[in-house]
């Protein structure tokens, strides 16, 4: 059976938020679980494209998002547009930064 592959992954999802050290790494909002190897390519059905307008109003209520592509910080509507709408990088309106639910994930050992 032939598998559609797919440019969708979690870096682009509206849902997802990347942890701020593990660039591979993140927490899916919708379902409500760690993901890793985000690489994959692997198609979600959850996923939905983070849009300029949602970044945007990310920035104006937070004042930053980030850029994926660039592993920056982003405090600026111009500067969001250049990396999102002119370059086409993948944004991020919210990073993951709580470590307690990575522990909680590989708490087995
Ligand atoms: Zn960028």
């Amino acid at each position: 059976m032939m598998e559609i592959l797919s440019s969708k992954n979690c870096s682009s999802c509206l849902f997802f938020s990347p942890h701020i050290y593990y660039r591979n790494m993140g927490f899916c909002a919708k379902k409500r679980e760690l993901v890793v190897n985000l690489d994959k390519g692997r198609s979600c059905p959850y996923y939905e494209e983070e849009e300029y307008e949602n970044a945007l109003s990310a920035l104006r209520e937070k004042g930053w998002v980030y850029c994926l592509s660039c592993g920056e910080t982003i405090t600026e509507e111009n500067e969001l547009f250049q990396h999102m709408k002119l370059k086409g990088h993948a944004i991020a309106g919210n990073i993951f930064i709580d470590d307690s639910i990575l522990e909680e994930s590989y708490s087995a050992d």
